[in-house]
């Protein structure tokens, strides 16, 4: 669900690569206000420019001056976007940074070190099998395990008839 865009420097010493060029900046258009650029300095990020002062925060309009993360074209700054857009683990019920790696089951989202055996504890990775039964996980043996236990817990009800 999530997709975030770290900058990535394309010059090596800041992440916003000013550009200069006098052609660049006459096509360049203000991803925030589409008007086209005409300042000394722009902002690159991930391919569009943006006006110095049109790139800041949806949030707390601080000007965004070293990394930002776009979710519906607006960008962010670290701290907001990871408040607004973090999700919840499904284990630990801690916040889980949009930036952080995940693991997924159906509608669920976990911490990679949540991601793990209820019974065992033994952290599962992609490939494993498991089986997430009423919100827990399980890894396939002790999913097996539990379902044999099950099964020789409640017998087949069979008309026992009455009593004489
Ligand atoms: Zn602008
Ligand atoms: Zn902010
Ligand atoms: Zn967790
Ligand atoms: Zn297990």
């Amino acid at each position: 669900i999530m997709s975030t865009q770290p900058l990535t420097p394309s010059c090596g010493s800041c992440l916003f690569c000013c550009q200069s060029g006098a052609d660049f900046r006459q096509r360049a258009v203000c991803e925030g206000c589409a008007q086209i650029i005409s300042d000394r300095f722009l902002m690159r990020v991930n391919g569009a420019s943006w006006h110095q002062k049109c790139l800041q925060c949806a949030a707390c309009q601080q000007p965004l001056t070293d990394t930002c993360y776009f979710r519906d074209t607006k960008p962010y700054c670290k701290s907001d976007y990871q408040q607004l857009f973090a999700v919840e683990c499904s284990n630990c019920l801690g916040k889980i940074a949009p930036t952080e790696f995940v693991m997924r089951a159906l509608d669920s989202v976990y911490h990679l070190s949540c991601f793990r055996c209820c019974v065992c504890q033994r952290q599962l990775s992609k490939g494993d099998e498991f089986v997430l039964k009423e919100g827990q996980l399980l890894c396939k043996t002790d999913y097996e395990r539990e379902r044999a236990l099950l099964s020789t817990l409640s017998p087949d009800i069979t008309d026992s008839g009455n009593i004489l």
